[in-house]
């Protein structure tokens, strides 16, 4: 029986992929990988390895995860490292906490190999630091892929109402309904928004706004993409350091 490896892609630019990430990948049997994870970095992989796509896009599953929980078990019976390829960490909306509960229950060894996630590094691309002395005291993660209309939300959006930077992932295509939420609580529409959409690839774009304009301004940004609001924003204007110099 192997081992898997719940694996930190990075977010896209493959030089923020970590060196633990690196090795497992140049010893792998098979490569389990989504859409999300860099394809330039299979080409590190040994000959021979063997290379499963189970791809993903935006929160909708190509391949339904239970699958994709049975595809990563049955290849750790038949090798003996496997590395399971996940775009950013494996554990922010990753679903790699599944995963990795499923080989747990059938007594398979796994290691989790964190990674740079997109929540954090597509903003420092993006010239937005997620905290900021004096700005934005914390930052939270948020799935956008639930509906802010859904009658009883997991999400507490009477706790958005301070200056705290909010990152939604998976919620390109509920932008205006999250924007219309955050005024409803008490954002005003001047508020800065980011949507930042391939972030730290050489096809990296943002775009700026506010609560009250990014839904226009941001209508054909391509995915992946996630959605930044704050006060933190702003700085992007002194900090934009990336797109052009890629
Ligand atoms: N585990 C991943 C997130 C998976 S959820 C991580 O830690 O980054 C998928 C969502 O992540 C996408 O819908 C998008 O919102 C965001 N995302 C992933 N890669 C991205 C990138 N390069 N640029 C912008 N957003 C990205």
């Amino acid at each position: 029986m192997g081992k898997v490896y719940l694996t930190g892609a990075g977010p896209g630019d493959i030089e923020l992929m970590t060196v633990k990430a690196l090795r497992v990948v140049k010893e792998a049997d098979v490569i389990i990988y989504d859409r999300l994870a860099n394809p330039d970095i299979l080409e590190e992989a040994k000959d021979g390895c063997e290379f499963v796509y189970v791809g993903k896009e935006d929160g909708r599953h190509i391949m339904p995860q239970d699958e994709i929980n049975e595809v990563i078990y049955q290849n750790a019976l038949k090798y003996e490292n496997v590395v399971r390829l996940k775009g950013g960490d494996p554990f922010v909306f990753g679903r790699g906490g599944e995963e990795a509960l499923y080989l747990q229950k059938r007594d398979i060894k796994f290691e989790i190999i964190p990674g740079i996630t997109s929540a954090i590094s597509a903003p420092a691309y993006a010239g937005i630091p997620v905290t900021h002395r004096g700005v934005a005291v914390s930052f939270r993660v948020v799935t956008g892929h639930e509906s802010p209309n859904k009658k009883v939300s997991q999400i507490p959006w009477d706790n958005f109402k301070t200056d705290d930077t909010i990152v939604f992932l998976m919620g390109l295509h509920n932008l205006a309904k999250i924007c219309k939420k955050l005024m409803e609580i008490g954002k005003n529409a001047d508020y800065p928004v980011a949507v930042i959409s391939r972030g730290t690839t050489k096809d990296q774009s943002v775009v700026v706004g506010t609560l009250g304009t990014i839904v226009l301004k941001a209508k054909d940004v391509p995915t992946p993409a996630l959605i930044v609001v704050g006060k933190v924003v702003l700085l992007r204007d002194q900090l934009k350091w990336f797109e052009g110099n890629a």
